[in-house]
């Protein structure tokens, strides 16, 4: 079959469809002439509102308005008969796909495409539905061109999502161009985009955690070669510094190593089997030299029988340490903070961990097990944070298919609960 019946170049489109575009906009083009005859009343110049008339006509020019297009007739009947067999399979796939006659009007969308935009009445015109003029643009030159386009595209409503769209001719009988039919498809890549925001953010955040530590190193290596030179006082005060700065990179790279190793098997769930009763003993044992110094009480309560779960112990050691260990730097002041287990035998083990500290407002609250998301950065890297403790226990427990839920209160304090 051959192309050359529609094939026609940029200029030609341009010229036939000029006739039933400025028909189509009759009402805008009235308007305008009976402006100009008023501002002739009114004793304006013609020429003086010329640059109206440019910018209306290019408008019209350019509006997506439903015209039709000087292709050869369709044979619609014929068209949609030869497209029967094709509608279950397009109606399987899980990609929106309108299929548009060469006249632009729609001639079937599948079940993706109703349940992405809502209904779209057979034979409606798609600039009737379609709003985007990049979209409309590229459909009608691939009907006057025979040439497959696509474009990227952001749908706004019903939520933000970005597609690629695309339109390819596809010839449905061999009767000639009039049996061609126009395929919009329309590839979800929002889900892509965000995954390589996300990555560019991280790498990003990490390169700027690590150079504020690196630039303070420099500039005390720069002092030690200079005017500290030979001042053993200031020499000992900047190797305490040096020392405390290279430490918070280590502690961010040994962070940014377990999210990784985390990452890496966050679909394997752990087969060995743990009781969390001892394992929560010890961490508190671990934390209580951290809670002295911080004049905190961690006060624990477990059942007497085991509460076994399924886990990895080292990295449940990591989730209540992190939380623990929170509780006790970001909620100091309330001098307390009490762990709880409870479940076993047969019932969903569940461990709560309540400070009396200051919580966590509201708007904070869902982001704070992003990674490097901080309430307060700069009591965050006081307190040797990396911002990245909650994202790792976040990991952690999804791995563990357990839950963490987080209960927060200004004023009063904030409860971390982990539902396994
Ligand atoms: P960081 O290394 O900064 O502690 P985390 O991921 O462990 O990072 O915690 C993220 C942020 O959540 C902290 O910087 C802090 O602002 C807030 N946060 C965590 N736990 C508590 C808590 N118990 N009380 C108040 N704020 C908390």
């Amino acid at each position: 079959m051959s192309d050359e019946g529609i094939v026609l170049d940029g200029a030609k489109v341009f010229w036939r469809t000029l006739l039933p575009r400025l028909k189509a906009e009759r009402w805008i083009l009235g308007l305008s002439v009976v402006l100009a005859v008023l501002a002739g009343f009114a004793g304006i110049h013609v020429l003086a509102i010329l640059p109206f008339w440019i910018v209306l006509v290019a408008a019209v020019l350019n509006r997506s308005a439903p015209v039709a297009q000087p292709v050869p007739e369709a044979a619609p009947a014929t068209v949609e008969k030869s497209m029967d067999p094709l509608i279950p399979v397009l109606n399987a796939l899980d990609m929106p796909v309108i299929v548009v006659a060469a006249d632009e009007t729609v001639l079937f969308q599948n079940l993706a495409a109703e349940k992405a935009f809502g209904t779209i009445p057979k034979d409606t015109y798609l600039s009737a539905r379609v709003r985007s003029p990049g979209i409309l643009d590229m459909v009608r030159e691939t009907i006057a061109t025979g040439k497959i386009n696509q474009i990227e595209h952001t749908e706004r409503l019903p939520s933000d999502a970005i597609y690629v769209v695309r339109v390819a001719p596809a010839d449905t009988g061999d009767e000639g161009p009039a049996q061609r039919v126009f395929l919009l498809t329309y590839r979800d890549i929002s889900q892509a985009r965000r995954i390589d925001r996300m990555r560019s953010d991280f790498v990003a955040n990490a390169s700027h955690e690590l150079r504020t530590p690196l630039a303070s190193l420099r500039g005390f290596i720069e002092t030690l070669q200079g005017p500290a030179r030979n001042d053993p006082k200031a020499q000992e005060k900047f190797f305490a510094i040096m020392h405390e700065q290279a430490t918070r990179m280590s502690r961010l790279v040994d962070d940014l190593l377990s999210l990784s190793r985390l990452e890496l098997k966050s679909h394997i769930a752990p087969d060995d089997t743990v009781d969390l009763v001892p394992l929560l003993g010890h961490v508190r044992d671990s934390l209580a030299p951290l809670a002295r110094e911080l004049d905190v009480t961690i006060a624990l309560d477990v059942p007497d029988a085991p509460v076994f779960v399924q886990g990895d112990r080292d990295e449940l050691v990591e989730v209540f340490e992190n939380l623990i260990e929170n509780a006790c730097k970001y909620g100091q002041e309330g001098k307390r903070v009490d762990v709880r287990l409870t479940g076993g035998e047969g019932h969903q083990a569940e461990v709560t961990v309540k400070d009396h500290g200051p919580g966590i407002p509201a708007e904070h609250v869902p982001r704070i097990t992003e990674r490097f998301y901080r309430v307060n950065v700069e009591a965050s890297r006081s307190k040797k944070g990396t911002g990245l403790g909650l994202a790792i226990v976040k990991h952690i427990l999804t791995r563990h298919r357990a839950r963490l839920l987080i209960h927060s209160e200004v004023g009063k304090g904030t409860i971390f609960t982990v539902r396994f």
